[in-house]
C-alpha cells in the first residue's frame, strides 16, 4: 500500500536521505529505529510532503508523487492518505479535544458538523477520554494530549498513521497509556509507521523493524531478526546500546 522508491533529500549540501527504498503492506506495523540525526523524522515528513523530497517517488494508497515532477493536486491527494502524530502533540491550543479531533472531518472531508462531532466523540471514547471532550489542551496531561493527537490522526481517515517519537516528550508516567492506545490500533490492523526509541514496543508490536543510520536503511526485518540476530555491525552496535 506504501511504496517508497529511490527517495533522497538534501538540505542545501547536507544529504539527509540517500536512496531510501521500502514498501509497507496494508495492516502492517513498521517501526523505524536509529541514532538521532539519522533522517528518521525527515523520512516521515517526506512521506506526506511536509518536506518535499529532492528526488524519488512516494506512493500511498494508489497516489504516486514524483519529487521531480508533481502537481499541487497530487500533493494534496497524497497528504490525505496519511496523518501525523507529532512528538509535541501540535494540537490547536484554542480548540477543545472534540474540536481538535473533528476539525479534519469538517474541513477536509466536508462531513456535516453534527456527524463529525459524533464521530470525534466515539474516537475519543475509544482512547479513554470520554470525560475530557470539552477540555482544552492546557487542561490535559501530556499523556491525554497525545491521546487526543492520536484520536485526531484516526479521525483524518488516512490509509496510514505516521508517528514521530510520540512518547519522547512525555513524562515517564504517561508513556504507558499512549503506547497502550497504539497497541490497540495495531490489534485493529491500522497501518502504522512508528519512529520510536521504545524498544520494548518495537519488539512486541512491530511486524517489521527498519534500522536507519546516516540517511540509509541499513537493515530491516522481523523484530526477532533485528534484535536477536542483526546482520550488520552497525545494527548490532545500536541494538546492544538501545536494549
Ligand atoms: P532524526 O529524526 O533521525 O533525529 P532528522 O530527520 O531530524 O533526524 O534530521 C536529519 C538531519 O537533517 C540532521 O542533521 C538535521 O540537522 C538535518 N535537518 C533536519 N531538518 C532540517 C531542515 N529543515 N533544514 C536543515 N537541516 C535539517
Ligand atoms: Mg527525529
Amino acid at each position: 500500500m506504501i511504496k517508497v522508491n529511490k527517495l533522497s533529500k538534501k538540505f542545501d549540501d547536507l544529504s539527509v536521505l540517500k536512496d531510501i527504498n521500502f514498501e509497507v503492506n496494508k495492516g502492517e506495523i513498521v517501526v523505524i529505529i536509529g541514532p538521532s540525526g539519522t533522517g528518521k523524522s525527515t523520512l516521515l515528513r517526506c512521506l506526506n510532503y511536509l518536506e518535499t523530497p529532492t528526488s524519488g517517488i512516494v506512493e500511498i494508497g494508489g497516489v504516486a508523487v514524483d519529487a521531480q515532477k508533481h502537481t499541487n493536486k497530487q500533493v494534496t491527494q497524497l497528504r490525505q492518505q496519511s496523518s501525523f502524530v507529532f512528538q509535541n502533540y501540535s494540537l490547536f491550543a484554542n480548540k477543545t479535544a472534540i474540536q481538535n479531533v473533528s476539525e479534519s472531518l469538517i474541513t477536509v472531508w466536508k462531513t456535516p458538523r453534527n456527524e463529525a462531532l459524533q464521530t470525534a466523540k466515539s474516537i475519543l471514547i475509544n482512547v479513554g477520554l470520554e470525560d475530557k471532550l470539552d477540555f482544552y489542551p492546557s487542561q490535559l496531561s501530556g499523556g491525554q494530549q497525545q491521546r487526543v493527537g492520536i484520536a485526531r490522526a484516526m479521525a483524518a481517515k488516512g490509509e496510514v498513521i505516521l508517528f514521530d517519537e510520540p512518547t519522547s516528550a512525555l513524562d515517564p508516567e504517561w508513556v504507558e497509556e499512549v503506547l497502550a492506545v497504539m497497541q490497540q490500533l495495531a490489534i485493529e490492523k491500522q497501518t502504522m509507521i512508528v519512529v520510536t526509541h521504545e524498544m520494548q514496543f518495537a519488539r512486541e508490536v512491530a511486524d517489521r523493524v527498519i534500522f536507519m543510520e546516516g540517511g540509509y536503511i541499513v537493515e530491516q526485518g522481523s523484530p526477532e531478526q533485528i534484535f536477536e540476530h542483526p546482520e550488520h555491525e552497525r545494527t548490532k552496535a545500536f541494538v546492544k546500546r538501545a536494549l
